[in-house]
């Protein structure tokens, strides 16, 4: 059995042809920012209950375009988590920003809302916490935190399309969230885009126009900002709306092999193997994620199985060449630098078969029962 980590066969090829004829031939023939992508926005923003949804070229991008609309600038600190993927550093940098980094919690890898209350200053603009892996962040006490210091909450929720905490949908919690339909997400397409989620009408208005050179929709060549391209593509639109209602079906598959994981994984901690929080509340099921303390072992093992796994950030983000500059001096972030060193995901993705799961779980659970405690 060989199991690779990211499914080979993830669209449908016949779907992707159809939507590239129907775009195609349409008589407008209009590739981006046409109706199927105002259509799409609509779709997201009537499902999850919010003011407006602005689909924007990246999750990335979007992360920028709201930091943008919010006025983050030189002089700005934006908190964002020690642990996690570039753009959570870049998008604040490259406005001129600094990124501050706040230490992340030890077993669920998310921000910790104790470390990042502690980083507030009189210069703090926005705090930008994201879900990580299978785990949504304290969303409720650092809404509390960025409302008692008065300051906005961006939520990036590139993972975390689909997943509830208390009852409230994952991209909603801050002033504005942020989702990614890169490939591999959850919601992936196959290309580039993002979608901008907020219940601010006057934010939205703000990302509307920087999505496109600071146009507002209205007049064509008048610029009221500096903005960015940063659009929609009609086909990956066409593509999006017609995957959308089965799109929980998918979650629900990885959700409930996520749980077979956690329930099969649950005595392995005192082994050197530890599995995320069991339950569905502020969860997500992007990536599975354990923290291994022999996790290149726990990698060879697995390889040699057959079974594919992925190491995803190898040091914290102030660690990072790109980002050393604004690693403030004499900080550091013990949790952030223990996930690094321990995280391993293994494939959790829908295409997954039952046998394949628990070939899966069986080789995690074999290599932690050989290794010993604590090897
Ligand atoms: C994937 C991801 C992004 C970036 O999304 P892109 O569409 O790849 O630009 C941002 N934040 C987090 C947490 C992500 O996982």
């Amino acid at each position: 059995m060989s199991i690779p980590f990211f499914p080979p066969d993830l669209f449908d090829g016949d779907l992707l042809l159809e939507v590239v004829r129907e775009v195609g031939l349409a008589p407008d023939q209009r590739f981006i920012l046409g109706s199927r992508t105002a259509r799409f926005e609509e779709v997201l923003r009537d499902g999850l209950g919010v003011a407006d949804a602005v689909a924007c070229g990246s999750g990335t991008s979007a992360l920028t375009l709201v930091l943008h609309a919010m006025g983050v600038g030189p002089g700005d600190e934006v908190i964002v988590p020690a642990y996690g993927c570039a753009p959570l550093a870049s998008a604040p940098s490259t406005l001129g920003a600094t990124p501050v980094f706040a230490d992340v919690d030890p077993w669920t890898m998310v921000v910790d809302p104790a470390e990042v209350d502690k980083l507030v200053t009189e210069r703090t603009k926005v705090i930008m916490p994201a879900h990580v892996f299978s785990v949504m962040a304290d969303m409720p006490a650092l809404r509390r935190i960025a409302t008692e210091a008065g300051v906005r909450l961006l939520e990036d929720s590139a993972v975390g399309q689909g997943g509830v905490l208390a009852g409230r949908a994952a991209g909603t919690w801050g002033d504005a969230g942020v989702f990614s339909f890169v490939q591999v997400k959850t919601f992936g397409m196959p290309g580039e885009g993002g979608m901008v989620v907020t219940g601010d009408p006057a934010l939205a208005r703000e990302v509307r126009m920087l999505r496109n050179h600071g146009q507002d929709g209205v007049h064509r060549f008048r610029h009221h900002r500096i903005g960015h391209n940063s659009r929609f593509d009609e086909v990956m639109a066409a593509f999006q709306l017609r995957r959308f209602a089965t799109l929980p079906d998918r979650l629900e598959r990885r959700a409930r092999i996520g749980e077979y994981y956690t329930s099969r994984f649950a005595d392995l901690a005192a082994r050197g193997v530890l599995a995320p929080p069991p339950g569905r509340d502020g969860r997500c099921f992007y990536v599975y994620s354990l923290l291994a303390d022999r996790r290149d072992a726990l990698r060879d093992h697995l390889t040699a199985h057959g079974i594919g796994s992925h190491v995803y950030y190898q040091a914290p983000l102030p660690r990072q060449p790109a980002f050393a500059g604004h690693a403030q001096p004499g900080r550091d972030w013990p949790a952030a630098a223990s996930a690094a060193r321990r995280q391993l995901a293994i494939p959790i993705h829908p295409h997954l078969t039952d046998a394949q799961v628990e070939h899966i779980a069986d080789e995690v659970c074999r290599f932690a029962a050989t290794s010993g405690a604590h090897g």
